[in-house]
């Protein structure tokens, strides 16, 4: 991209990707194990087109309505290939437009009301929707997500809606500057995934969703398969 206005896009995918493999093989798991989600939230489409234009076609965003008004039109030429990770919590009365969206993966299915309504819409559109459960496993008050009993409780119900298809577990870890501070939560999801492997071996497990800016080097050790990350690519947001 020429625009003087933009960040360096491109070469800051290419240093977060160098990390990423390095975090990989560190762990001793293949580079190519972990997905990366470009997160695009309040910057302009611009950045979208320079991160595919740098061949980065996973693009996340956490609210429908913004990643509607963005990409909902990805006929453009520059937004060709995109794949639309929906990484929020989506409000009942926004799921048309989430469905909209064609999200490759929603993260987020975060209680059961939008999970049955999400099933509904995508159903009598004769879709299937690919979703992750987000598990609020610090337990914080503020947080989005099932709690691990509440998704146990909850999961006969999830796995058997007929308009989605689960993937695995996403989680974000409260904030804290020391990304070691993040790794006792994305070990107990994990764990919290490996149980349910067990208690449900019909299901698909493989995914994995943690890991943000700060702290996906410790993600990926835990077992991230797909990481999100916004400000390490695209700058602070406004
Ligand atoms: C914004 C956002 C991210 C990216 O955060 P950065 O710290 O900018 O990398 C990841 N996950 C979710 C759910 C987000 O909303």
């Amino acid at each position: 991209m020429s625009s003087p206005s933009l960040p360096p896009i491109a070469a800051n995918l290419e240093r977060v990707r160098e990390r990423m493999a390095r975090a990989a093989l560190q762990a001793g798991r293949d580079p190519a194990a972990v997905t990366l989600v470009a997160v695009t939230k309040t910057h302009p489409p611009a950045y979208a087109a320079a991160a595919i234009a740098a061949g980065q076609y996973d693009i996340g965003e956490n609210r429908p309505e913004e990643a509607w008004a963005k990409y909902g039109d990805r006929t453009q030429p520059e937004l060709a290939g995109m794949r639309l990770h929906l990484i929020g919590t989506v409000q009942s009365r926004k799921a048309a437009i989430a469905l909209a969206c064609q999200p490759v993966l929603i993260h987020s299915i975060d209680r059961l009301k939008i999970a049955r309504k999400l099933s509904e819409l995508a159903q009598a559109q004769g879709r299937v929707l690919d979703v992750l459960f987000e598990v609020n496993i610090s337990g914080e008050a503020t947080k989005a997500g099932f709690g691990p009993d509440a998704l146990r409780q909850a999961l006969p119900e999830l796995l058997s809606l007929p308009g989605l298809r689960s993937h695995g577990l996403m989680t974000i870890p409260p904030w804290d500057p020391d990304p070691e501070k993040a790794r006792p939560y994305f070990r107990a999801l994990r764990r919290l995934r490996d149980a349910l492997i067990q208690e449900y071996p019909e299901a698909d497990w493989s995914q994995l969703s943690i890991g943000m800016s700060d702290d996906f080097e410790v993600a990926i050790a835990e077992g991230a398969t797909l990481v999100r990350v916004g400000t390490a690519i695209f700058g602070p947001r406004r």
